[in-house]
């Protein structure tokens, strides 16, 4: 497997189309861009488009190890538009690298991190389900296994969703810690020590943002649907700690009509039963529990701290406190991981019975440590995994109801959330589908503010603890843009 590719766009600026589509073929290979060139040195991706008085001309060309391939294709010069063009170049360009690497990602052409909106955007162009399917499975080469289960979930959130008033909004609460890093992690989770000690700062500048987000809450009226803690892992703080920002919550946002209150407990080693009776008794609906795996030695190598007994243990803790909508993350294709230690975590997990299981496909980001091993040295059969979870999740009462997918993922995989009948979660299903406001506390928060148009803007807050608490006034400022959104 090659580390580097150079990719030249001649006489085109299709650049992020262009990267998105050999994604799917080699995610994990650093690429150089080079313009309007005809070749270089080593591998190389050429697209190229001419323009003639009667023909675009499209060019697609790959050299990789010495091995040549190429393809060409043209339009009518009065038919062409930019948008088209681009397609047609990417079109061409995945047929090619189909052809040369002798795979075909099951998602086709669609690199977008969002199918299950595209199926509610045709939906609402006035597309039906043969349109549909249609449009996956011919326009965009998705398989008929994908394009189903896209269809699948996007008829069961419906229903779950309902109807909502445009001033009804979900609010995120973040809480970037985790005591240490697993290595395929790319999230802004800050596990050295002098992160730790940010966290009492952290904590009371966090409630001084939710009183700020509560006040313009209430100047609007605006009413709250739906909670989420995530992070980082938020029971990585104390049950003190997090009693202080829960109960803030609570004193902030009316909570009595919410439909649903999340806290992502995430990792088996940070939850106790102390946090579990706080996070109950301060109102939490619904909880996450994220083995990612039961094999104790993939854990290990993934460099993700605690055991399965340890998760087995949080489960049952959870349950005894009466928590009644448990969610339970996996990820397929970890390093080390086999399709049959896989299933028997699967297998597990489904007979433990919780109301909800998650599973992702294991994801190379350039920040998490495990980029740097590259794809060479995870080879199980993640799509494999994948498929065997749908089958086995649907045959046991566990609908899909939100899913998305990111760049770099394991053969292009995607992430599915499935739940028993009414325990989906509204939270991931809004901040897939862009239809409700999203009000985000806390570094690395974002706010998404949605109109009546579906448009959407948004106001980030720093990344980093110590940028969030240095620059707390000057972030504060930012949040008139959701007062002038509101005003509107
Ligand atoms: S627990 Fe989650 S957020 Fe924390 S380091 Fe591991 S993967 Fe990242």
């Amino acid at each position: 497997m090659i580390s580097q590719m150079t990719i030249i766009l001649d006489n085109n600026t299709y650049k992020y189309e262009t990267e998105a589509t050999v994604k799917l073929f080699i995610p994990a290979v650093r690429f150089e861009f080079l313009y309007d060139e005809h070749d270089a040195e080593g591998d190389v991706i050429i697209t190229r488009m001419k323009k003639c008085s009667r023909y675009v001309y499209f060019y697609a060309y790959i050299r990789e190890n010495g091995r040549v391939m190429r393809s060409a294709c043209r339009t009518e010069t009065g038919k062409f538009d930019v948008k088209d063009g681009e397609f047609t170049m990417c079109r061409l360009l995945f047929l090619l690298l189909c052809r040369f690497y002798g795979i075909k990602p099951k998602w086709g052409l669609l690199t977008g991190i969002r199918p299950v909106k595209k199926v509610n955007l045709m939906l609402k162009e006035g597309l039906n389900e043969s349109g549909i399917r249609k449009e996956f499975t011919e326009k965009f080469f998705v398989s008929e296994e994908k394009t189903d289960i896209a269809w699948r979930t996007a008829m069961v959130q419906k229903p779950l969703i309902g109807d909502f008033e445009r001033k009804t909004v979900s609010i995120y609460v973040s809480v970037p810690f985790c005591p240490t890093r697993c290595s395929y992690c790319s999230f802004v989770s800050h596990s050295m020590e002098s992160a730790y000690k940010l966290i009492p700062e952290y904590l009371d500048y966090l409630c001084r943002e939710l009183e700020i987000l509560g006040e313009i809450v209430d100047t609007y009226g605006l009413k709250i649907d739906t909670v989420y803690y995530g992070g980082g892992t938020p029971t990585s703080i104390t049950a003190d700690q997090l009693h202080k920002i829960m109960k803030k919550t609570a004193e902030c946002f009316d909570l009595s009509k919410i439909r649903e209150y999340n806290v992502e407990a995430g990792r088996a080693d940070t939850i106790t039963e102390e946090k579990l009776a706080v996070i109950k008794e301060m109102g939490a609906t619904r909880i996450s529990v994220n083995p990612q795996t039961l094999n104790n030695e993939v854990l290990k190598t993934i460099g993700r701290k605690g055991t399965a007994e340890e998760v087995l243990e949080a489960f049952a803790a959870a349950r005894k406190l009466g928590f009644d909508n448990i969610n339970m993350d996996l990820i397929a294709g970890l390093p080390t991981d086999s399709f049959e230690s896989f299933k028997s975590t699967l297998d597990r997990i489904i007979a433990l019975d919780p109301d909800g299981i998650t599973v992702h496909a294991l994801t190379l980001k350039r920040s998490a440590g495990l980029y740097q091993d590259g794809r060479e040295n995870i080879k199980n059969p993640a799509s494999m995994m994948v498929d065997y979870a749908i089958d086995e999740l649907i045959k046991h009462g566990y609908d899909p109801y939100y899913m998305y997918r990111q760049k770099n993922t394991i053969d292009g995989l995607e992430n599915i959330g499935y739940a028993k009948s009414g325990k989906g979660s509204l939270y991931n299903i809004y901040i897939m589908d862009e239809t409700q406001t999203i009000l985000g506390a806390g570094c690395a928060a974002s706010t998404k503010l949605v109109d009546e148009n579906n448009y959407i803007s948004r106001v980030m807050n720093y990344k980093f603890p110590y940028e969030y608490i240095r620059r707390f006034d000057e972030l504060m400022k930012k949040k008139d843009e959701i007062r002038e959104f509101f005003e509107k």
